[in-house]
């Protein structure tokens, strides 16, 4: 068994758990092997009922006092059982567990494992699991790895799939060589394999990941320095003047640029200008206004007769760059005829638009990369700007140049990462800061709440809608059953339409839904047909609608805040006050003390530099800091220090071999351009 082999050959898949793992996107044994645990699991010795502290998780061995009916609420079966073990009581919750009545015996002991919760003078435990004493103490202290789920994947099937592929694997050699494993202590990449996913102790899962994320920092960077030594050489061969049609743009706008602002388009019109091609990254904070630079970076080469080509993430952001570029023709007549080019678009469009960029009758065309970089024939290509970049990765001038010349790229990020970083990540790109935003926005009010809060913050919110305004709600994920106890989309959709007004509109976003579905959904909250949408952090990125003034996100406690402090920017960009409600389910200090920085401060950089201090290593696990550097395992806050032996490594490397001659560093070059993994991932969220 190898890396492709597919996963119907691994004993114990059938058709149907095919199917479920193709929902992941796990169809061969190397995938399965590379989807690495998203959090671990230890049970500890259970405490007593005294001990249990409301809001974490704990395993009680007690025995059943009381097995009360179940009573139905609707279609909900509810069972409470009493337990107690001479230091206190608890009662425990099941949903649709009826067949419980019958297994718990009235004065049996077990061990329940859950989170305790204080309600009143009650503590409680809603959904525990339930195990004999013996079978809890097989699995105390021992790491369980917990995997991202589909509604019918159990974590156990995964366990048991992932141990049948390692007992028969053939992995390949070791390809890093000996010197920069020895230097950095790294482990065998075959064993931190098999370490992450069956870890024997916390240090040696630290180590085994610290391995993986090294991989990936190591490949992208090594793919980066590459290009970076190409790119420095390459010549202007769009050189531009600046025409009046920028200055009258700016003329006509409602508002002067900001001092930021005009730096950063003096920085653009500099390079466009000079001998040699662009490489640039505008980085601004949520709201700074990239999107005015971009257009009159885009303008200006239309005005020098050459097409330009402005690229999102996600059809939902392209399509709103078109139209408010539509808007801008509109308003100040500016010389810009866009095309939308995107995957949902039918056949027939697709082909007017190419026709058009063809013949030049379109000198501007915005879409998403994919397909701006497939099938398009330009005539005259001379800037290529990507919003949002990185989800991009580094492959993208090689797919640009495969098109003709070499245009201007100007790349444009909202991550807030600090100098040094950035330095190391965006090496091959010179780099503009927009450090301030415009005059005149209200400070977004902030609140952390606990569940409780809920009833009251949909009064709120229907109140705000009431005032005309719109609400986001973040769900962190997309139906149940992906991850245990968090909130999900589809349901609580139907939850808050509920809870809301019945002339309310309400709506759901998420990131499975078709693209064509998801435009729609996103153009009828921007034309204000929707009044509230429910969604995953696909709206994370770039969507601006000025009237949206509240941002509530349930489980805020699964965000890293610099991905939270992301969500606060799509509120705050019109004249209305706005507001940002957290709701945190797990009430512990820790988290609220973390969850109050996005209290202190509007400031990403110091928002993402405080919850690293506040975590410790084994909270890295299942919390995102940056959705923007989609790599696997790594993250460029948390793992920062990573990061930097990686980049010593790739530029010791190419120091004393600069065009990778020898034998070991031939091997390690080919390697990565056909086992690249990262290279998928940076293109599929
Ligand atoms: P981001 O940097 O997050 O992409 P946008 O470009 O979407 O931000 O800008 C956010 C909002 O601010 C837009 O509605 C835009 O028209 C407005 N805006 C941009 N520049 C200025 C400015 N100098 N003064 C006032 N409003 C501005
Ligand atoms: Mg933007």
């Amino acid at each position: 068994m190898n890396s492709e082999t597919p996963i119907i050959q691994i004993k114990g898949i059938g058709e149907k758990t095919k199917s479920l793992y193709a929902k992941l996107g796990i169809e061969t044994a190397g995938d399965l092997l590379h989807t690495f645990p998203r959090d671990y699991e230890m049970y500890e010795l259970p405490i007593k009922i005294s001990q249990a502290k409301s809001g974490y998780v704990c395993a009680i061995y007690a025995y059943v006092t009381s097995i009360p009916n179940e009573k139905k609420v609707r279609k909900l079966s509810i069972l409470n059982v009493n337990i107690s073990d001479g230091t206190g009581s608890m009662q425990l919750t099941f949903f649709n567990m009826p067949f419980l009545k019958k297994t718990l015996k009235q004065g049996g002991y077990y061990v329940f494992r859950g989170t305790a919760e204080k309600r009143g003078n009650l503590l409680i435990m809603e959904q525990p699991k339930i195990f004999s004493y013996e079978d809890y103490r097989k699995q105390c202290n021992v790491l369980l790895p917990k995997y991202s789920l589909t509604k019918g994947l159990t974590n156990q099937t995964f366990q048991k799939n992932v141990k049948a592929v390692l007992s028969q694997y053939e992995f390949q050699e070791e390809y890093l060589p000996q010197t920069i494993l020895d230097q950095y202590s790294l482990k065998h990449d075959r064993e931190a394999i098999e370490t992450i996913h069956f870890p024997d102790n916390f240090d040696e899962l630290l180590n085994a990941r610290k391995r993986l994320v090294f991989n990936e920092f190591f490949s992208f960077l090594l793919l980066m320095k590459r290009n970076k030594a190409q790119n420095d050489h390459i010549q202007n061969q769009f050189r531009m003047f600046e025409t009046a049609d920028t200055v009258r743009f700016l003329e006509q706008l409602p508002f002067p640029l900001t001092k930021a602002q005009k730096k950063v388009w003096q920085e653009i019109r500099e390079d466009l200008g000079s001998s040699h091609c662009m490489n640039r990254l505008i980085q601004g904070d949520v709201g700074s206004g990239k999107t005015i630079i971009a257009v009159l970076a885009l303008l200006m080469t239309a005005a020098n007769g050459y097409q330009g080509a402005l690229m999102a993430p996600t059809e939902v952001l392209a399509v709103q760059h078109y139209e408010t570029i539509k808007e801008y023709i509109n308003l100040y007549h500016i010389n810009l005829s866009p095309v939308l080019l995107v995957g949902s678009m039918t056949v027939k469009e697709k082909k007017d638009a190419y026709e058009k960029i063809r013949t030049k009758e379109a000198n501007l065309v915005i879409g998403t990369h994919a397909v701006i970089q497939e099938k398009v024939e330009f005539q005259s290509l001379a800037l290529v700007v990507t919003d949002e970049q990185h989800r991009f990765g580094v492959h993208q001038r090689e797919a640009l140049a495969e098109k003709g010349k070499d245009p201007h790229i100007l790349v444009m990020s909202a991550t807030p990462i600090p100098r040094t970083l950035a330095i190391i990540l965006y090496g091959d790109l010179h780099i503009s800061i927009i450090d301030e935003l415009p005059t005149g926005r209200l400070p977004i009010k902030n609140c952390v709440v606990n569940t409780s809060y809920r009833t009251k913050a949909y009064q709120f919110i229907a109140k705000q809608v009431e005032e005309g305004r719109q609400v986001y709600v973040i769900c962190p994920q997309v139906e149940e059953g992906e991850m245990d106890q968090l909130e999900n989309v589809v349901d609580y959709t139907e939850k808050i339409r509920q809870a809301l007004p019945p002339s309310v509109q309400v709506a759901y976003l998420h990131g499975k839904m078709r693209p064509a579905d998801k435009n729609r959904i996103m153009e009828e909250f921007a034309s204000h047909a929707i009044d509230v949408l429910v969604s995953t952090t696909v709206i994370e990125v770039g969507i601006n609608v000025p009237n949206a003034t509240v941002m509530m996100v349930e489980n805020a406690e699964r965000f890293g805040l610099a991905q939270l402090h992301q969500l606060r920017g799509r509120v705050g960009r019109g004249e209305h006050q706005s507001y940002c409600i957290f709701v945190s389910t797990k009430e512990n200090e820790e988290t609220m003390k973390r969850l109050q920085i996005l209290n202190q401060s509007n400031d990403g950089f110091y928002i993402a530099s405080q919850d690293l201090k506040l975590r410790g290593p084994g909270d890295m696990f299942g919390i995102r800091q940056s959705g923007e550097f989609a790599f696997r395992l790594g993250d460029i806050y948390t793992d920062a220090d990573v990061l930097k032996e990686a980049s010593d490594a790739v530029n010791y490397l190419f120091e004393s071999d600069p065009d990778f001659s020898s034998e070991e560093n031939r091997k390690l070059s080919d390697y990565f351009q056909t086992h690249n993994r990262n290279k998928v991932d940076f293109r599929s969220i």
